[in-house]
């Protein structure tokens, strides 16, 4: 699969977010350069939401806040049936919502 997924290194003082802001939340630089969230980390938390918009199709969304090797901590959607904090998962990009017929990709961790 070709999608990635990017989180933004602020230029000015190296702060990394995802998602984006507009301003960098440590030093209010406006200047940023696109990271490419990729590789394996540890599951920090994770939680299942079941009030979703209607046109969603499943239950319930499973999403966890994982840090990955390096220090970034992205939030994404956890495909395990067996989660635990501190598990080994790496980051995959895959469809999390499809409105319309128009699907939305977006971050996923599997086991590692
Ligand atoms: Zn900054």
């Amino acid at each position: 699969m070709s999608e990635k997924v990017y989180a933004f290194r602020c230029t000015t003082c190296g702060a990394v977010s995802y998602p984006k802001h507009m301003i960098c939340p440590k030093c209010r630089g406006e200047a940023f350069e696109p990271v490419e969230v990729a590789g394996e980390g540890a599951v920090l938390t994770y939680t299942d939401v079941y009030a979703l918009a209607v046109d969603y199709e499943t239950r319930y969304l499973r999403l966890a806040i994982v840090e990955l090797d390096g220090g970034m901590r992205v939030t994404g959607q956890l495909l395990d049936e067996h989660p635990r904090v501190g598990k080994r998962v790496r980051t995959t990009v895959g469809v999390v919502r499809e409105p319309a017929d128009k699907p939305i990709y977006g971050l996923q961790f599997v086991p590692a």
